[in-house]
């Protein structure tokens, strides 16, 4: 893979502040029907057990406009299968993002292709990387704060921060004018 290829992987189709600016008819008016979600930093803190009641309602939202959603998360089963339960989703734990693997997988339970799945992610290199390698509707939100993985914050997010400066500089974000508070990311 070349440099530029590589780097065109990084970049997400849209960035937004939080998980709630997601615009879900305008992802509709795209072609998505699937959403894969994330699970740590993205809708629940990494140390938390439980799920907030905004979050509870968003999956409503997200299920009542007939989306097929499901969870893909490297974590490990026990947590993974316990919270996706609680929201009733299927979900991918332990997955190796960004290897395939675990997006095929995903795939599979919602029964959708590629270009009519959306993926939503709080990390490049994985949620983002991984989504785009494979085709996906990537979506970056900016991570709930909180406590991270040590290899998450020394690592990833070192790795992050140039990817980040370049799509803060507004060459990808035509797309996030479209939803609410994207002007926002990243302050
Ligand atoms: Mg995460």
């Amino acid at each position: 893979m070349s440099r530029n290829n590589l780097f065109r992987c990084l970049v997400p189709r849209l960035y937004v502040p939080s998980l709630f600016a997601v615009d879900l008819d305008f992802l509709r008016q795209q072609g998505i029907c699937g959403i894969m979600l994330d699970l740590d930093n993205t809708i629940i803190y990494r140390d938390a057990g439980h799920f907030s009641a905004e979050i509870i309602s968003w999956i409503e939202k997200v299920k009542e406009k007939n989306f097929k959603i499901c969870i893909i998360s490297n974590n490990r089963p026990q947590r993974v299968l316990g919270l996706a339960r609680k929201l009733g989703l299927p979900a991918v734990c332990r997955g190796v993002k960004p290897l395939p693997a675990p997006f095929r997988r995903a795939l599979a339970l919602l029964g959708t292709v590629p270009e009519e799945t959306a993926v939503v992610g709080d990390q490049i290199f994985t949620d983002i990387l991984g989504g785009n390698r494979l085709g996906l509707y990537t979506i970056l939100v900016a991570p709930l704060p909180g406590k991270e993985f040590w290899a998450t914050r020394l690592i990833n997010r070192q790795l992050e921060r140039p990817v980040l400066w370049w799509i803060k500089r507004g060459n990808k974000g035509k797309q996030a004018q479209r939803h609410r508070g994207a002007e926002d990311w990243g302050q």
